[in-house]
């Protein structure tokens, strides 16, 4: 199952189709949008991005406290390339008014290009068949092309646009979605040597420019008839012609940000160079890219073809989604819409980067590396706050600046500081790269750590840490959250061990390290003490560890009298509401017994899972995916398998109803988390990695592949669990526990499922 298809002309799937069917390279993002449009009174959101070009807007309060960020970035949508209209014998070609057959459209994961087709039936009577193809391509950052295919005994007549006068989507009931629309002013439209439109817009604050220059190549070379808009914000070229044409729309998206040379002038040459190929030539080039990531990155699922599309669509998305330069970095909607903004949030640590770890380590590099390349924003932001020393990392930002207006559930999420070093150790752990520790990790690690010293204080002997929120955002400024306290001993504990390393193996760089941010002696040492007398609320009579000091005290929340209608939550009660009660909206304390399991004891994480599940309400997309992968691991399969359901095609079902925003690529990434350290329960730790897998019932098996410190590994699950050495030289391993050396290739009998979920029938 390599492909998303559909068929439908529904109204109400169409803006969530165009999530689905974007088309992105981590730079250039096209939403999958009709190149003809639909009827004035259907909903759409024409939205195309390029990833980190944003305006500035004033962030808007009633009453703006000390500290509280001035303004907010927000990605802004582009001049618009993507429409072409089509007449035959002068009739608009639409599919809502038309008559037409056998309409479908496809996005190819493994080539990555999406097509659109139908048969057309003109008034006259006289038939047509009309397909468009699309790509943005992965070898050439700039270039998105459209090739349209018109088979027609008639006239012809094709216009299509460069639109620079476009409008950000907003939506005044929904707190996820922006209220700015117009952040680009067009301001210039040209024709260069006679063939090439160049449009060209500015951000209205910022002052970015960006440009899009636009080639097109017709089948028909006389078919060409005029050129529209020179010094208009939309630029129209008509072709007029009778019989089958083919017409090739090259455009280029440059921007100013980290170039100099003008931004039409770049378009020109990329143009320029890029438009004598036609589209299966530039296919080729596509194919050739993706074959590498499918080579590394692909999961294969075995009899289950909806999930095999679930999982697939999630991994070409999240390679879509990436920013692959050290200067941005994914955003929670990736390219596929303006949901939150275009912001990067603690998603990516927590929830994609893992993905490109075990997969494709170099683009999980340069995510780090943008955190290291923000890491003076995060000096200031803690300046800001009132800390003396180290580095906070803004709770959502694009170019590292804290871009949060509702700081319960923003700022105060300190635990962004310990996901952030999470990130950086796990990428040590994996690939074993002390040269990336001391260009980028160590320098990160130590100000996050210096961060807890300051908001942190001993209290009997105890470290604490109050007033902070953890993942739960319906549970916001609280002593001692768990997740929180857990993640900062880790960066803390690191911070030292590091340190340690450091003087012992690379003297010079620590020093260099320890004079460009003052670090002493004496702040290491109080990093032990934290570390090592870290508060952890616990309750002994449940047995589990606390959320935070108070929240077992309150009040459960009423759920039997909730209805269906009023989740989530947050869009229909007060938050003051929502706090005073134990309700969760996303998984905190369980996630916390993901990522450091060691922690905690075996039997205090599943009595956690017991008991916070009931009071969660998965209102956040980050949540279904954590609580499968822990349901695996206290054994309890059955769930596991139905929250991977509810993870894997939550996009492609629209389950949290707001997909037209843009794709939720969190919970993309939790998808192959689900698969890889849930169902296979694969574990990277300072010891070396451990497997326990398991195989869903209704599947005939699964398969992936990871890299570990210069090894890539194949894990097949079956009736037996293959796992094959296929690069790199032989390890130890943790098999169900039991040391295995892997030499070659390593089979041993699937363990049978164990009794923890009696009524299990998976
Ligand atoms: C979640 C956050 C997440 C954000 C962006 C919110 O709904 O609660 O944890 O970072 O969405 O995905």
């Amino acid at each position: 199952m390599w492909k998303l298809k559909s068929s439908s002309l529904d109204p109400a799937v169409l803006p969530v189709e165009e999530s689905l069917y974007t088309l992105a390279n981590g730079y250039l993002g096209i939403r999958g949008c009709f190149e003809e449009g639909y009827p004035q009174q259907y909903a759409s959101i024409r939205g195309n991005y390029i990833n980190g070009f944003y305006d500035l807007v004033e962030a808007k309060y009633s009453e703006k406290l000390c500290g509280f960020p001035e303004v907010q970035e927000k990605m802004s949508n582009l001049i618009d390339a993507q429409t072409i209209e089509i007449y035959l014998d002068g009739e608009k070609v639409s599919l809502f008014n038309g008559n037409h057959g056998n309409y479908k459209r496809t996005l190819h994961f493994d080539e990555g290009y999406s097509e659109r087709s139908f048969e057309y039936h003109t008034q006259m009577g006289k038939n047509a068949f009309i397909s468009f193809r699309r790509m943005v391509s992965f070898q050439v950052k700039e270039l998105f092309l459209i090739e349209v295919q018109i088979k027609y005994e008639g006239q012809i007549v094709v216009k299509s646009y460069i639109n620079g006068d476009v409008s950000n989507y907003t939506d005044d009931f929904d707190p996820r979605v922006g209220e700015h629309a117009k952040l680009l002013d067009w301001k210039s439209s040209s024709l260069v040597d006679e063939v090439y439109m160049a449009v060209t817009a500015r951000t209205k604050t910022t002052d970015f420019e960006i440009g899009c220059v636009v080639h097109h190549h017709c089948s028909d070379e006389n078919a060409l008839t005029s050129i529209e808009g020179v010094h208009a914000p939309e630029m129209k070229v008509t072709y007029s012609t009778s019989g089958n044409i083919t017409l090739m729309k090259y455009s280029a998206y440059t921007d100013s940000r980290y170039d100099q040379e003008p931004v039409v002038h770049r378009g020109l040459n990329i143009i320029k160079k890029h438009s004598a190929m036609c589209f299966d030539e530039h296919l080729e080039m596509q194919i050739l890219y993706l074959k590498s990531f499918w080579n590394n990155s692909d999961i294969k699922i075995y009899g289950n073809d909806l999930i095999q599309q679930g999982v697939r669509f999630s991994l070409f998305q999240l390679l879509q989604s990436v920013g692959k330069d050290g200067l941005t970095n994914i955003a929670a909607k990736g390219l596929t819409g303006e949901g939150y903004e275009g912001h990067y949030f603690w998603d990516t640590e927590i929830y994609m980067l893992p993905f490109f770890e075990l997969t494709q380590p170099q683009i999980a590099e340069k995510l780090l590396i943008y955190r290291h390349n923000t890491l003076n924003q995060a000096r200031e932001e803690a300046r800001v706050l009132g800390h003396k020393r180290g580095a906070k990392y803004p709770w959502r930002t694009i170019t590292g600046r804290e871009c949060s207006t509702f700081f319960p559930a923003g700022t105060a999420q300190y635990h962004i500081n310990g996901d952030i070093a999470y990130g950086f150790i796990q990428h040590y752990l994996q690939h074993g790269d002390l040269e990336f520790v001391c260009k980028y990790g160590a320098e990160v690690i130590f100000e996050t750590a210096r961060l807890w010293l300051e908001i942190g204080h001993f209290h009997d002997g105890k470290f604490m840490i109050h007033n902070v929120t953890g993942p739960d955002e319906y549970t916001c400024i609280v002593n001692n959250n768990y997740y929180t306290n857990v993640v900062a001993r880790y960066n803390l504990e690191w911070a030292v061990r590091f340190y340690e390393l450091l003087l012992q193996k690379k003297p010079r760089v620590l020093a260099e390290i320890i004079q460009k941010i003052h670090l002493v002696e004496f702040e290491v040492e109080e990093m032990v003490k934290a570390y090592q007398n870290m508060f952890l609320p616990y309750d002994e009579v449940l047995k589990i560890f606390k959320q935070d000091d108070s929240f077992l005290e309150k009040a459960i929340w009423d759920f039997q009298g909730t209805p269906e209608n009023k989740y989530p939550l947050l869009l229909h009660y007060h938050p003051l509401t929502i706090y005073r009660y134990q309700v969760i909206k996303q998984a905190d304390t369980v996630l916390a017994h993901f990522l450091l399991e060691d922690f905690a004891k075996e039997e205090s994480i599943k009595n956690a899972f017991n008991y916070y599940e009931k009071v969660t309400t998965h209102d956040s997309s980050l949540s279904s995916c954590i609580y499968g992968i822990m349901a695996s691991k206290c054994g309890y399969y059955e769930k596991a398998y139905d929250y991977f359901l509810e993870t894997v095609r939550l996009d492609l079902d629209n389950t949290h109803g707001n997909t037209k925003d843009g794709l939720h690529v969190a919970n993309l990434g939790g998808t192959a988390l689900s698969v890889i350290f849930g169902f296979a329960r694969y574990r990277i730790k300072s010891e070396g990695i451990t497997l326990s897998p398991w195989c869903p019932k209704t599947w005939s098996g699964y398969e992936f592949r990871v890299l570990y410190r210069g090894r890539q590994l194949g894990v097949k699950v079956s009736d037996s669990v293959k796992i094959e050495l296929l690069e790199g030289e032989k390890l130890q391993l943790k098999v169900y526990g039991l040391q295995y050396e892997l030499e070659t290739v390593l089979r041993i009998p699937l363990e049978r499922l164990n009794e923890n979920d009696q009524s299990s029938n998976i």
